[in-house]
């Protein structure tokens, strides 16, 4: 099929590679010029695994290409896949749906043809519905347009295989217009045919899947974290705890790691989006439900900060204090909402001279924080310090050997806030560690 792909920011580029490795031919547009540039020579504007090689392949044999122009898109499609970019307002816990009303309507005025126009993006419940009547007012097919949500649920580090062999395949559908339906089993068919459950909703519980997917997974992080202060006040060891629970297979062990937190582009985003939802239609037991989350989230960063101060006697003016993790998981180079920063940030507010260190974010966290100091390699990035603070669950931090790192510091104490460093290793180094939920192994 033709298939154009609106929007290529993680999602949009992922998913434009994953529809020509299917062997569609597929047009990506996007309004930002330079990430079209950088695209068309086939190449990621971002670190994900597996996408540079999925985009050389396309690329190369022109089943791919990008543009910035909404009518070669709107005149070379069969479907078109809308994966703009919903961000959080700033202090609202609402969606702005700025870019994607507008990517929709720019498309709508070329679309001269019955046409399904299929919706990615993460989106409050409604939106679908107002959308399709918006693009058939513009559309000079009018009521010959059509819109389904099938929203995405791969995850950044992840996200090419996630794209091609999806846990599952959510279709809403507009009542009494099944043609999206049929299109869209044609586009993947190949991805159905491997088994994958294929749910077809309307566009309110489509849309609902992917929020309510999200808020589940963040509710869950939440728990382990809210076990760990349970832990400290015990003396049981939340490390140990979380397998005893990962093992049931009606919990699974994904999130169970106690620590700073969810962050990243998605899971604090759609927690405040269904948040905001909920407030909205009055809905008091989600509504207590999220903001608890939300409250267990935001206390595990000021929780890690208060173990970093504790480390560095109460006064954290003046110490040098390296942060291990920029990005907001491994495997990225993500630094939205990242939990390793923002405790970097109130560590820096505290008058602490902070050296960031990651293997691939680096890049972005230069950007974003330009006032904090930077040093790719995590031993150098230690020299002299304070206090090392273990933020994101690199291997490549995990294979520092502290006996080694010890002789580059000036104080041999960490925070462990993944949990997932050997305490009896590094206790036998001689480092004061200090995790969340560990009281014992400090
Ligand atoms: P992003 O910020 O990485 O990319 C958004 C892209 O949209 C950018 O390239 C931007 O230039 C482009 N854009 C903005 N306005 C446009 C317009 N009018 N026309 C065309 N392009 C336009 O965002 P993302 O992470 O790819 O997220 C996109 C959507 O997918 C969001 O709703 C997000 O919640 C959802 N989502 C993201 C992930 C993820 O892992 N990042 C996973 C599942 C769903």
């Amino acid at each position: 099929m033709k298939v154009a792909v609106i929007g290529c920011g993680y999602l949009g580029a992922t998913h434009a590679a994953a529809m020509a490795e299917l062997g569609h031919e597929v047009l990506g547009v996007d309004v930002d010029p330079e990430r079209v540039r950088v695209l068309a020579q086939g190449r990621a504007p971002f670190a994900e695994p597996g996408l540079d090689d999925l985009l050389v392949q396309h690329v190369g044999t022109g089943r791919l290409r990008f543009t910035t122009s909404f009518s070669e898109a709107a005149a070379f499609a069969d479907l078109y896949f809308l994966c703009v970019g919903t961000p959080q307002k700033a202090d609202h816990d609402d969606y702005d749906l700025t870019h994607l009303r507008s990517a929709a309507r720019t498309l709508a005025k070329y679309m001269d043809r019955p046409s399904v126009v299929v919706g990615k993006s993460t989106v409050p419940v409604g939106t679908a519905a107002r959308l399709a009547q918006e693009m058939r007012l513009v559309a000079p097919a009018g009521d010959g347009v059509e819109v389904a949500w099938n929203p995405e649920f791969l995850c950044e580090s992840t996200a090419v295989e996630d794209a091609l062999h999806p846990s599952r395949l959510v279709i809403g559908i507009e009542v009494g217009r099944p043609r999206a339906e049929r299109v869209l089993r044609e586009v993947y068919d190949h991805i159905i045919a491997e088994g994958t459950p294929t749910l077809v909703t309307d566009l309110m519980t489509a849309e609902l899947s992917k929020l309510a997917a999200n808020a589940f997974l963040a509710t869950k992080i939440s728990f382990i974290n809210a076990m760990s202060e349970l832990c400290e006040h015990t003396g049981a060891d939340i490390v140990a705890l979380a397998r005893t629970l990962g093992h049931d297979t009606r919990i699974g062990p994904w999130g169970l790691r106690a620590g700073s937190g969810f962050g990243g582009s998605c899971l604090p985003k759609d927690l405040h989006g269904l948040l905001g939802q909920a407030e909205s239609v009055g809905a008091s037991r989600p509504v207590s439900l999220l903001r608890a989350v939300d409250e267990i989230n935001s206390g595990s960063i000021a929780h890690v900060v208060e173990l970093a101060l504790e480390a560095c006697g109460r006064a954290a003016h003046g110490k040098r204090i390296t942060v291990w993790g920029a990005a907001f998981k491994p495997g990225t180079d993500d630094i939205r909402e990242s939990p390793g920063l923002r405790v970097a940030e109130a560590l820096h507010d505290l008058g602490a001279k902070i050296t960031v260190s990651d293997p691939v974010a680096l890049p972005n966290a230069r950007l974003h924080h330009p006032h904090l100091d930077h040093c790719a390699d995590p031993m150098l990035a230690a020299d002299g310090a304070d206090l090392v603070v273990h933020l994101t669950e690199w291997p490549e931090f995990a294979g520092v050997d502290p006996a080694v790192l010890a002789v580059r510091v000036n104080r041999q104490s960490i925070v462990d806030a993944c949990g997932t460093l050997d305490p009896t290793t590094w206790r036998q180094a001689e480092w004061a560690y200090r995790a969340p939920g560990r009281p014992n192994a400090a």
